[in-house]
């Protein structure tokens, strides 16, 4: 039977996520509908419908979905679950919110963060923040899944000639209400996609310091900028750049960690990377354990000489 896809998108563009969620979803099989929900949904379902592998997409807007509200999201999906045997959503933090509620409603378990697709039941996730993969098999008969998009590669985004059709959404869940929202607005890559990530951790010691040591360095490689959760907390940097077991789980092409201990609780977000490059002044720091070049050094000279040098 087919596979529900949910998207993941800006109101205007596709995000990368979903054509790695559809990667994992072909893994399952080759009957694949996409959900764009949201404000932009018809716009973005343009795109969808361009993406190799996809049957037919399916677009929802309203208040309550527009504003990712779970319990309207959770109510859409639950609703459509018949026509599928899976439902894959990507493990984003909007993903994290609404999926567990889907597999509640529909009453399975949820099987979040697959990593890889072993066959229509098994699945492959990490434990013990990433110290640990343990294969599950599930004999429910309608899975929902969060699918880490870092540990599948994207499906070609067009190519494929998929119909449109919009979708009946329930009536808004009177109980939420959205407010508003502040959102960090930046140039730079975002840091789930980016192909080079700099980040920065307790050393620093001030958001001054963030700002006048990482953010350049990140500006010259074109990198997104990331955190240690040490650097968070003390407000060196927003909540959203924390990378680890509880902030973004990133893979990018090179990482760089500036003055960064390498807890396993960061590692868990970064150690997928294909290149990880650690400067810390202490021989011993974990994170030497897993950086393909390590530098031990002060980041207050090594910083400055890697700028030079990149000119
Ligand atoms: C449930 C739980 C969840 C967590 N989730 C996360 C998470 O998602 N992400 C995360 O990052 N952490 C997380 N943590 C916190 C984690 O355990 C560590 O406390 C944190 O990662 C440490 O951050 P840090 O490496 O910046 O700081 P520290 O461990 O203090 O390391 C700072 C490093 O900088 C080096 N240094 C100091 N001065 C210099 C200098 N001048 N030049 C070069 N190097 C220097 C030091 O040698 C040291 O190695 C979590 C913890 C718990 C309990």
């Amino acid at each position: 039977m087919a596979v529900l896809v949910i998207a993941d998108h800006d109101g205007a563009h596709l995000r990368d996520t979903t054509l790695k969620v559809l990667s994992a979803a072909k893994a399952l099989s080759p009957d694949i509908d996409v959900l764009v929900y949201g404000a932009g949904s018809a716009t973005v379902a343009v795109q969808a419908a361009k993406a190799d592998g996809v049957r037919k997409v399916l677009t929802a807007e309203s208040a309550g979905l527009n504003a990712d509200i779970a319990e309207d999201v959770a109510a859409l999906i639950a609703g459509l679950a018949a026509s599928y045997d899976t439902i894959a959503i990507p493990a984003t933090a909007a993903g994290k919110n609404f999926a567990p509620r889907i597999a509640a409603l529909l009453d399975v378990s949820i099987i979040s963060d697959v990593m890889e697709v072993v066959d229509a039941n098994t699945f492959v996730r990490p434990i013990y923040a990433g110290n640990a993969l343990e294969t599950v098999q599930t004999s429910d008969t309608k899975k929902v899944l969060t699918v880490r998009p870092t540990s599948f590669a994207a499906v070609a985004a067009d190519g494929g000639s998929a119909s449109v059709e919009a979708a009946s959404a329930a009536a808004d869940f009177a109980g939420t209400r959205f407010v508003g929202e502040e959102k960090v607005t930046s140039d730079r890559p975002e840091l789930g996609a980016a192909k080079v990530v700099v980040s920065g951790g307790r050393a620093l010691g001030s958001a001054e310091e963030f700002h006048a040591v990482i953010e350049p360095l990140a500006d010259k490689l074109g990198a997104a900028v990331g955190a240690s959760r040490a650097a968070v907390d003390a407000g060196y940097a927003p909540n959203d750049y924390q990378v680890g077991q509880t902030g973004k789980v990133v893979a990018p092409a090179l990482y760089i960690a500036v003055g960064i201990s390498g807890a396993i609780q960061h590692l868990a977000g970064m150690k997928d990377s294909k290149v990880i490059v650690a400067i810390n002044k202490d021989p011993e720091a974990p994170i030497f354990q897993i950086a393909d070049y390590g530098l031990v050094e002060d980041y207050k000279t090594a910083v400055p000489a890697l700028m030079a040098a990149l000119g």
